[in-house]
């Protein structure tokens, strides 16, 4: 029997028809069973579950899996294959986003035509779109470690400071207070090259007139804090100050019309629109946002091509910017999350205009 049946995952087997449903990827087996470590296999039927690993993780599976049965393998596909023929399975459901083509080649050989393997996609894409209570605890405690150490380091933020020492001490901090990690590769872009929007930090020193954005995160217990910032050194120009105003409003407005029902590519719209209509539209070539949890970057997408809806307890980023070649640029990123009846903003690191000197 199933200690704990998550019920999307019932409903995809039951939708498609499947007799079993096989995730490979280690964030979603993560999600469904609670293992941490870096290989492994779950299986899961409507009626029983299983989860496979090598010798290595034979101890961490038993304390963190609940799974009704667990297996220990030497060979992965081959164990894999041979439970799912023992089981009588025919129909298999697997992560079509996630399982490479030589992964798919390794099961389909070995199943000798007795299985057939269901690529799932927009049905095992929201697995996780919606977090539970919990998740969003997490997810806040991540954002909050965002705001102490940013609050540690803004004084390092002048000019003959590098990029990358500034990326560094934010890493510092971030572990120091308790981050598992950082996120992604930190993005401290100045001056010019503000222009690039994902501007990895470098040896660059800051100036002064320039705006800098500081792109960061880290992790608790899997779960990832995302945020922007982008501040003023000393005397900004008139045409980046008023870039930032432009990517501030058109930030806020979007957080006003978050709410669930909404398309997510209507609310992409919203933020598009306001900078199309301040005259830099062509300066604005990403989606707003994406939704945050176990990945950095997971369902849903909040550009023109989702036409999904917001829905109660989702977490996504809202990050609008503008980048002027040769000239620099504003991205200003919050993580919020959908409630009855609007969304709650997790960072808070305050994203109003600020200059430094
Ligand atoms: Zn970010
Ligand atoms: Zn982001």
């Amino acid at each position: 029997m199933i200690k704990k049946m998550n019920p999307y995952c019932a409903k995809v087997l039951g939708d498609l028809s499947l007799d079993v449903l096989v995730f490979f990827d280690l964030k979603n087996i993560r999600y469904c069973t609670g293992f941490t470590g870096s290989d492994g296999v779950y299986a899961l039927s409507q009626t029983k579950d299983w989860f496979l690993c090598d010798s290595r993780y034979r101890e961490q599976a038993r304390l963190q899996v609940a799974a009704s049965e667990l297996i220990c393998y030497q060979s992965k596909f081959d164990s894999v294959v041979e439970l799912l023929r023992s089981s009588g399975f025919s129909r298999v459901g697997f992560e079509a986003d996630r399982v490479s083509i030589s992964q798919l080649q390794e099961v389909t050989q070995r199943s000798s035509g007795q299985l057939t393997w269901v690529p799932v996609t927009d049905e095992i894409r929201s697995l996780r779109g919606v977090k539970t209570s919990s998740e969003i605890a997490l997810l806040q405690r991540a954002a909050d470690l965002n705001a102490e150490a940013f609050s540690q380091i803004v004084g390092l933020i002048k000019p003959g400071v590098s990029e990358e020492k500034i990326a560094l001490e934010l890493e510092f901090a971030l572990r120091r207070l308790g981050g598992e990690d950082r996120a992604f590769d930190f993005i401290v872009a100045s001056g010019s090259r503000g222009a690039l929007p994902h501007g990895v930090a470098s040896e660059r020193p800051i100036e002064s007139g320039e705006l800098v954005t500081i792109d960061f995160g880290t992790r608790v217990a899997g779960y990832h804090s995302d945020e922007t910032v982008t501040i003023g050194v000393g005397e900004v120009p008139n045409d980046l100050r008023q870039i930032f105003d432009v990517v501030l409003e058109a930030h806020d407005l979007a957080i006003t019309h978050a709410r669930p029902g909404v398309v997510l590519a209507d609310l992409d719209a919203i933020a598009r629109q306001y900078i199309e209509k301040a005259g830099y539209g062509d300066y604005f070539g990403h989606g707003l946002g994406h939704g945050v949890g176990l990945d950095i970057h997971e369902y849903p997408t909040v550009s023109g091509r989702c036409k999904d809806k917001l829905e109660q307890g989702m977490v996504i980023t809202i990050e609008p910017g503008i980048y002027l070649p040769d000239r620099g640029g504003v991205r200003i990123e919050d993580t919020i999350v959908i409630t009855t009846n609007g969304c709650r903003t997790l960072t808070s690191i305050p994203k109003k205009y600020r200059a430094l000197n």
